[in-house]
């Protein structure tokens, strides 16, 4: 039988070899990983999961979580992962939303999720953080010669919740193949062979820990470091023997506040790379600074996977994403009209390709009000594609900031009140606004011990931007919210200071 994405990763492992070593030392060779799929995706036919079937798995990370996202490829059933973070409440909504046919939880969560899926007709069982539980033991006897369920390179092979930044999370259906081929575009682009080792301290319920970094290391018969969650100084040991790493900028602000994180320690590392959210120009400097090395910034979502690379070869250049990934189109249009827009001009990114989902599940007239009749996304991110051919990101169209009718992209305000002394960052939204519609509000995070205050920023940003992007308020915070994959939400803000001007 031919199982398009599981096939690919077959032919990629040498049973012999390491695919994944966790904190304590175990470590799970291909051979391995072969056979406890197997073991589990004969284990979930056994519990009535068919082709086709979503299988929902709330569980904290470990290497047996990882072997349940495989097994359901091969049972031909959809992986669905849920946010760790998610309560019951919202769980009930994810199980009635997705209807699967089997969910696999923590066992702490088990009471309150049985009776959820129990009205869904839904059966339930465990995997706790050790990888230990009702599923692994009923595993444990089943055969390690299972057949894999034929799939084509359109049937799904998961349902991926976007992050839930802008609103409610949607759904979004991802094919073998979308999987497959943008693994095997980023194996290329980021020159990945057998002799990586990647340190994965990324959560695994999000395309960034689950889809770019796992099916990548599959994909090159390479191996990785599997933490259970990210830790500074866990991965300050683990660079001497490890080659690439995968992160949210946070990550990198951590790291650079480490005192071990220096040019010998980073020695043996060839690639760091950053996504899921900007990284600040500022940070990228920072860590060139301490290791020699140019961080590797790329954009994705959930729904399209990766889009755009910076050059593994070539200039990374510090607040862009790089170039579309080969296979993908990417344009930029006015958000309006659609009609695509001369080099040089901000609107909004669109992208076409293998990589790009199937739809969201169950929303059918949300899918198509998100593509474009030749079938181009909107992906909701403005961006300006410079005369190299870089993109930039200069935020979502949900952030846009209209004022007095002007359009006002929140980062150029944000870049311009970063580089002011004694800021560490900001974050720009529009806030309702009697006069102007709404009004250009910076939250600013300072650095410790200083005191800049709200007239210096309006001071210091007075000849650097036109009067109507200037903010008509500055707030100070300690932080700025920001969600568990690093992203600062601004709907929080937005709601916090809605009566600023009012
Ligand atoms: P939701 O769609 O539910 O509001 P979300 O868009 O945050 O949530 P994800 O799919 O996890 O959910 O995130 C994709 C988004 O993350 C992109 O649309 C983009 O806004 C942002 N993003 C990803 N990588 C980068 C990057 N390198 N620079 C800037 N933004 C990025
Ligand atoms: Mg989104």
């Amino acid at each position: 039988m031919t199982n398009h994405l599981f096939d690919a990763i077959r032919s990629a492992a040498d049973p012999a070899a390491t695919f994944v070593e966790d904190s304590k030392g175990r470590v799970w060779t291909y051979g391995e990983m072969l056979e406890e799929s197997s073991r589990l995706a004969a284990t979930l036919e056994s519990l009535g999961v068919r082709p086709g079937d979503r299988v929902a798995v709330q569980v904290e990370k470990s290497v047996p979580a990882l072997m349940l996202y495989l097994a359901c490829v091969r049972a031909g059933a959809v992986y669905l992962p849920l946010n760790t973070a998610y309560t019951l409440n919202e769980i009930e909504y994810f199980v009635g939303d997705a209807e699967p046919s089997l969910v696999v939880c923590d066992p702490r969560n088990r009471a309150g999720i049985a009776e959820i899926a129990a009205a869904k007709g839904a059966s339930v069982e465990t995997l706790d953080e050790a990888g230990e539980g009702s599923l692994i033991e009923q595993a444990r006897t089943a055969p390690t010669d299972y057949e894999d369920v034929a799939r084509g390179s359109d049937d799904l092979a998961a349902i991926l919740y976007t992050s839930g930044t802008t609103g409610r999370s949607k759904g979004a259906m991802l094919s073998h193949d979308n999987l497959l081929s943008n693994a095997l575009t980023l194996r290329e682009f980021w020159r990945f062979t057998s002799s990586d080792r990647l340190i994965h301290s990324l959560p695994i319920f999000h395309t960034h820990g689950l889809f770019v970094a796992t099916n990548v290391i599959l994909m090159s018969g390479a191996s990785m470091h599997f933490l259970p969650k990210f830790d500074p100084d866990e991965v300050i040991r683990l660079l001497g023997s490890s080659t690439v790493m995968m992160g949210v900028p946070t990550f990198y602000v951590r790291l650079l506040q480490h005192p071990g994180l220096t040019r010998e320690a980073a020695a043996n590392m060839r690639l760091f790379i950053s996504g899921s959210a900007p990284l600040l120009a500022e940070t990228h400097r920072a860590f060139f600074g301490k290791t020699g090395h140019a961080i590797l910034e790329r954009y994705g979502m959930t729904e399209t996977n990766m889009n755009t690379s910076n050059p593994y070869e070539g200039d990374r250049i510090a607040g862009t994403v790089g170039f579309p990934l080969p296979g993908v189109d990417l344009r930029v249009t006015d958000p309006a009209s659609g009609n695509a827009l001369p080099q040089g001009e901000t609107g909004m990114i669109e992208v076409k390709g293998p990589n790009v989902f199937k739809g969201y599940w169950r929303m059918p007239e949300k899918t198509q009000a998100e593509f474009r009749p030749d079938g181009f996304f909107i992906t909701g991110d403005l961006g300006i594609i410079d005369d190299r051919g870089y993109v930039h990101i200069v935020g979502r169209g949900k952030d846009l900031v209209i004022s007095g009718g002007y359009n006002i992209y929140p980062k150029e305000v944000e870049t311009e009140i970063d580089q002011l002394d004694g800021v560490v960052e900001s974050a720009v939204i529009g806030v309702a606004h009697p006069d102007f519609g709404e009004g250009v509000t910076a939250v600013v995070v300072r650095k410790p011990g200083a005191t800049i205050k709200e007239q210096d920023i309006l001071d210091g940003l007075s000849d650097r931007l036109a009067r109507y992007k200037q903010p008509k308020r500055v707030i100070f915070v300690d932080e700025l919210p920001r969600n568990t994959m690093g992203k600062v939400q601004k709907n929080v803000l937005r709601n916090s200071y809605a009566d600023l001007y009012g």
